[in-house]
């Protein structure tokens, strides 16, 4: 899609710091970063949201799911992590591009409670 941010670091047509691709999908880390490690993992096809995603592009990215999580926690040290996903506006979704978002979360991190 010609507008999304997405679909523009998929081409390469804007920089992004990549950390998994395949022909599939690609993760790269949060612009905003929630905690260290923030990333996320989007299909490299445009679909929308939950509502939309066709059922092989969810199996692709959850069967690479445990992957991402693996490295992260290697790479940054984290003693967990949150799966985090936004569908529609009144879910706080921001980019209508599917995404998952991978949260490292440490004992000290901005999120404890
Ligand atoms: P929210 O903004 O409420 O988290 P989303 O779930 O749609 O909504 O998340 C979009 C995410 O995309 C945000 O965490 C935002 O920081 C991130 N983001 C936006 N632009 C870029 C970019 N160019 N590179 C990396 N991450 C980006």
């Amino acid at each position: 899609m010609a507008d999304c941010i997405f679909c523009k670091i998929v081409a390469g047509e804007i920089p992004a710091s990549k950390i998994y691709e395949d022909d599939d999908m690609l993760a790269f880390l949060d612009l905003s970063q929630v905690t260290k490690g923030h990333a996320l993992l989007i299909p490299k096809e445009h679909q929308q949201d939950i509502f939309s995603l066709k059922e092989d592009t969810a199996a692709k990215l959850f069967t690479k799911a445990p992957t991402i999580a693996t490295a992260l926690q290697k790479t940054f040290d984290c003693e967990g992590l949150n799966i985090v996903n936004n569908n529609g506006e009144q879910a706080d979704q921001s980019i209508f591009h599917y995404h998952l978002h991978f949260i490292p979360r440490y004992g000290n991190d901005p999120l404890f409670r």
